[in-house]
């Protein structure tokens, strides 16, 4: 069995998220238990494990009159655990969304349970039931069976009508902090007899942003081949390279430096590190730095570009190509002046250039006239060609010949 499914929170104490484990606290202590609970919140936070903790909460054997904590050993409890139990039904209502699956429930909805005290439905994804079907099943919350424990989740809360809204008492999951994961990562490491640095607990809580599944999976990896979870174990999983640090490249982002940031991603795909990751990191370290006040407001920009890439980077035949287009963009500021000013050296140089070609083109036109062109010019202009003979040996290879002599003393 996967760790994930092994370490599910199976009581409230071992709910992932603070807020959730104080709500369900609440309704044990005030023991009393609503008819229709609205699970709210991001996907994986714990919204089917939270329902299924409060179906045991109503069907434990060991909770009688006073509600408290699931045995999770008794009869219903096992039951309900390993999805046998008749009297808890799940339906996901992507798949089961029209008006007759609605018309069942309803229908079933009014026999008693037949084993368990509390017959509870789970309906998961909430949002994606037709108006027609939302309307059966408001008509049943509307006049709900004492037996019957509603318990609705949706990811999409605008979608669900105000009218189902308002029947249900509302739990509202928000994406775990730091704290509350490293909580969690520390009872599935400690579950396993395994230890964990600090260091390494961060690393990971951080690297997961907000998902306990993520960081459950890579904890499967590292304890499969080792008793203590190393920093560096969890780096290698995450990025692909154990060495390699995404906040380098992010500071030369931010310094919009891009010669340094193209070889800072080039290190990264020389070391094998997952684009994927790279960027997502990315993204989130650039959000760190934002919020620290270590860069300005307009790395908003890049952030969104860099989305855009990951988008594109599963259809995209080179990802490593479109990440420096969009480096070299982002840069382009620096880049621009950088090559504004090599465009001005080069327009100098091109202009020093021109003068010396101007020159040599000067000085060769002065080697290519022949003698005789010479001894033209300076009879046209009146001068003294006595003392100035033409060379014979100047005049070879320009092609001067004694016609053309005779046509100058003609002239
Ligand atoms: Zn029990």
């Amino acid at each position: 069995m996967n760790l994930y499914l092994k370490y599910r929170p199976q009581t409230i104490e071992e709910l992932d998220l603070s807020g959730v484990r104080k709500t369900l606290s609440d309704i044990v202590k005030a023991n009393k238990v609503a008819h229709a609970y609205l699970l709210t919140g991001p996907r994986g936070a714990g919204k089917t494990s939270t329902a299924r903790v409060l179906a045991r909460i109503v069907n434990c054997e060991k909770n009688g009159d006073k509600l408290g904590e699931p045995c999770n050993k008794c009869s219903a409890c096992q039951a309900i655990l390993n999805g046998s139990a008749v009297d808890v039904i799940e339906i996901d209502a992507a798949s089961n969304r029209g008006i007759d699956d609605m018309r069942e429930l309803k229908e079933k909805i009014r026999l008693a349970p037949a084993i368990l005290p509390r017959k509870v439905y789970i309906i998961d994804e909430v949002h994606m039931l037709t108006t027609e079907a939302f309307n059966a099943l408001l008509k049943t919350l509307e006049e709900p069976p004492s037996h019957s424990l509603f318990i609705l989740c949706t990811t999409e809360l605008h979608k669900v009508p105000e009218t189902i809204i308002s029947r249900c008492v509302q739990i509202q999951f928000t994406k775990a902090t730091g704290e509350e994961m490293k909580r969690s990562f520390a009872r599935v490491i400690a579950g396993e007899g395994k230890k964990v640095s600090d260091e390494a607990l961060e690393y990971l809580s951080k690297a997961v942003d907000g998902s306990f599944r993520d960081g459950v999976k890579i904890l499967d990896q590292v304890l499969s081949n080792s008793d203590i979870v190393e920093i560096a174990e969890i780096e290698l999983i995450v990025s692909g390279s154990a060495s390699y640090k995404v906040t380098n490249l992010a500071n030369s982002l931010i310094e919009k430096d891009v010669t340094k940031s193209l070889e800072l991603l080039s290190e990264g795909v020389v070391n094998g590190v997952d684009m994927n990751y790279l960027i997502v990191s990315l993204m989130r370290g650039l959000r760190d730095k934002l919020l620290a006040g270590e860069a300005e407001i307009e790395i908003t920009k890049f952030i969104f570009v860099l989305d855009e890439v990951a988008r594109r980077l599963a259809t995209s035949l080179d990802g490593e190509l479109l990440l420096q287009v969009a480096i070299v963009e982002w840069c382009g500021q620096t880049a621009g002046l950088a090559s504004e000013k090599l465009k001005v050296k080069s327009e100098k140089e091109e202009q020093k250039k021109e003068v010396v070609k101007e020159r040599e083109q000067v000085l060769q036109k002065e080697e290519e006239k022949s003698p005789w062109q010479i001894m033209k010019e300076k009879l046209k202009s009146g001068q003294s060609i006595k003392n100035d003979p033409p060379s014979p040996v100047a005049s070879e290879g320009h092609g001067d010949t004694i016609d053309d002599a005779i046509a100058i003393f003609s002239n």
